[in-house]
């Protein structure tokens, strides 16, 4: 039996400080606009982590929130603006941004919300025009080659 793999995370500034630990329930990118607006990033590298598996450590008291819709807490650190991860309540999953846990070896398996991609990426991982049925979506794919248009 392995040691349970444990992943360090913290904002721009330090003043919070987070672990993660286990396995991320999925990773790869997401295309949406609503991404793109918070992160001011082309796509979004997630990591999907259930609830308790995402511990603060340090500084909770300096994390704020926003939620745009009730699908999506975004919480980044008060102090320095960096951002930190998003709670998906409907999922119950917490996305921990990719880049804000440099340790961990980051493996995208999916694209979402490719339909909104201002940035395609061809890299042969599949590529769904929302999200996986399995998470309410239209479960579609699109095909590099022939990414639809809207
Ligand atoms: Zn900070
Ligand atoms: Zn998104």
């Amino acid at each position: 039996m392995r040691e349970t793999p444990s992943y360090r995370g913290s904002c721009f500034c330090g003043a919070v400080q987070f672990a993660v630990s286990g396995d991320p329930a999925a990773q790869g990118f997401c295309h949406c606009e609503s991404c793109r607006s918070w992160s001011a990033a082309p796509v979004n590298a997630f990591t999907l982590w259930k609830p308790d598996a995402v511990h603060v450590t340090r500084g909770a008291d300096r994390i704020d929130t926003y939620h745009k819709t009730p699908r999506s807490y975004r919480k980044w650190c008060k102090t320095c603006g960096g951002h930190l991860f998003t709670e998906h309540p409907g999922w119950k999953l917490i996305d921990v941004y990719a880049a804000a846990i440099p340790g961990f070896r980051f493996k995208p398996g999916v694209h979402v919300n490719y339909q909104e991609t201002v940035l395609p990426m061809n890299d042969g991982l599949p590529k769904f025009k929302d999200v996986p049925a399995e998470m309410g979506g239209s479960g579609v794919t699109i095909t590099e080659e022939s990414r639809l248009v809207a």
